[in-house]
């Protein structure tokens, strides 16, 4: 005799996101993967969109934000030099 072991069912990274509680016409929540507005894709709207400092889609960096405070500080610097510049 054996004893029937219980199937583990296969476990998503998605199931342990929060659920989406938007009653459905059945009158049972939805329990859809929620975004980070707490309903999910179909109960939430437009998407939340990518995350920030997504990597996945890294070429160049010439868009990301790092690259933009720098072109920022390096702007401000010449700008400075340049007042100094003047007033010899
Ligand atoms: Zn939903």
């Amino acid at each position: 005799m054996t004893k029937k072991k219980a199937i583990k069912p296969m476990h998503w990274a998605f199931m342990d996101a929060p659920r989406c509680g938007a009653k459905t016409r059945k009158g049972t929540p939805c329990k859809s993967p929620a975004m980070k507005n707490g309903r999910c894709r179909m109960h939430g709207g437009a998407s939340t969109g990518a995350p920030k400092g997504n990597k996945n889609a890294f070429k160049h960096g010439r868009y990301s934000a790092e690259a933009a405070d720098q072109r920022r500080a390096v702007r401000e610097l010449i700008r400075a030099s340049n007042r100094q510049m003047k007033e010899y």
